[in-house]
């Protein structure tokens, strides 16, 4: 799929203000809660996600995103529980994808039960794994791909087509890939879901979040989410919309480092196997290439049996182990003792998520800095 030509001036310029009253250079920050009253109808108010920042933040994001509107929110799961809330009632269903983020996962057993709303969680990733789990009440088809931590591919276009057969609408978290490397609408998905606080953000400093799709989708989603009040500070919405400037920059970076470690820790006699898109063996590998631009900034890999994944996260110098992913540094966690720690072990096996596995969010270091940093912790492990 090709990239659309101007997405790097769409970077810089979508959405941005005009500072009239002196010719600045940036979009000028509006941090008023308090506007002039016009009518009900049209009155900005943060909460209301319609204040000038807000609004041109979302621009920018649908404009990367192709998609026609907009809406951010103060973090990935605010935009992530509205959006699933806005889209549903009691009695209805919802398929979700089984490897899913942590947080949503949460989100959909402990809240779902609240407001009788069922779901199930697929046995795998094809189209067909998501048919099985239609039921006369379903509502709604929910992915995520690459998935977190083993960068599994589902097909997108597949996945619009079964929900559209079917009546359903159909939501994907594309944190992972970010806008540069993968753009949903293009396939027929209706609704987009970002952590801001991953790669749009990028500099592991914002946590926001945000919902893209129709104008028809987000204004209904506006009549829940006015309610549930999960908006953002426009200071921070400034901060994001000049962070985005350099998106393109930076994933493509990223996109670069990562390919070039997974192809080092291919051939490294103390990793046992590498789960990254990008190489010709994953086995979603043409998948990947048919509907990503890039293959991404993350990566996942299982240390061999002689390792201690403990030690070895916590001998690296210039690779930070933290929770989060996706900023400008290298980072590295265990899912096994964080992300996925609240798992059953059940759970984690059916991930084929295992104690000896490191997910990898690629920075933008210089690769030799990276490789180097790998293998002096691998030393280090030596009796
Ligand atoms: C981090 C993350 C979220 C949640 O975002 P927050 O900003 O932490 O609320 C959702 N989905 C994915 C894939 C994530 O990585």
């Amino acid at each position: 799929m090709k990239k659309q030509a101007d997405f790097k001036t769409l970077c810089v310029h979508a959405g941005e203000l005009k500072d009239e009253q002196f010719g600045g250079a940036i979009s000028p920050l509006f941090p008023s809660t308090s506007y002039a009253f016009n009518d009900v109808e049209s009155s900005q108010y943060p909460r209301y996600f319609n204040t000038p920042n807000q609004r041109g933040l979302a621009k920018k994001i649908a404009a990367l995103e192709g998609a026609e509107a907009g809406m951010i929110f103060g973090s990935g799961m605010a935009a992530i529980s509205t959006a699933l809330m806005a889209h549903l009632e009691s009695g209805d269903h919802v398929v979700f994808q089984n490897d899913l983020y942590g947080g949503t996962r949460n989100f959909v057993k402990h809240e779902f039960p609240k407001f009788g709303i069922e779901f199930s969680f697929t046995s795998g990733m094809t189209s067909d794994d998501f048919e099985k789990e239609i039921r006369e009440n379903t509502k709604g088809i929910y992915i995520e791909t690459p998935s977190n931590p083993t960068l599994k591919i589902i097909d997108l276009k597949e996945i619009s087509d079964l929900a559209k057969a079917h009546g359903l609408w159909s939501m994907i978290d594309n944190t992972f890939a970010s806008p540069v490397n993968q753009n949903p609408i293009h396939f027929g998905i209706d609704i987009v879901l970002h952590s801001a606080t991953k790669y749009l953000g990028g500099h592991s400093d914002i946590c926001a979040g945000v919902v893209l799709g129709s104008q028809v989708s987000i204004e209904r989603l506006f009549l829940s989410a006015k309610n549930f009040g999960g908006s953002l500070s426009d200071y921070t919405v400034w901060l994001l919309e000049r962070s985005i400037k350099t998106l393109f920059l930076r994933v493509q970076a990223q996109n670069t480092n990562a390919l070039k470690i997974a192809e080092f820790l291919e051939k490294e006699s103390w990793v046992d196997q590498v789960f990254y898109p990008g190489l010709s063996n994953h086995p979603n590998h043409e998948l990947a290439k048919k509907q990503m631009h890039g293959f991404g900034g993350m990566l996942s890999f299982n240390l061999n049996a002689q390792i201690d994944a403990k030690k070895f996260l916590l001998n690296l110098e210039l690779i930070k182990p933290t929770m989060s992913l996706a900023g400008i540094e290298s980072t590295a966690l265990s899912p096994h003792l964080t992300s996925h720690a609240l798992l059953t072990e059940e759970e984690r096996i059916a991930q084929g998520i295992g104690p000896q596995m490191i997910r990898f969010s690629t920075g933008i270091e210089a690769f030799e800095d990276i490789k180097n940093d790998l293998i002096q912790s691998v030393k280090l492990q030596d009796p």
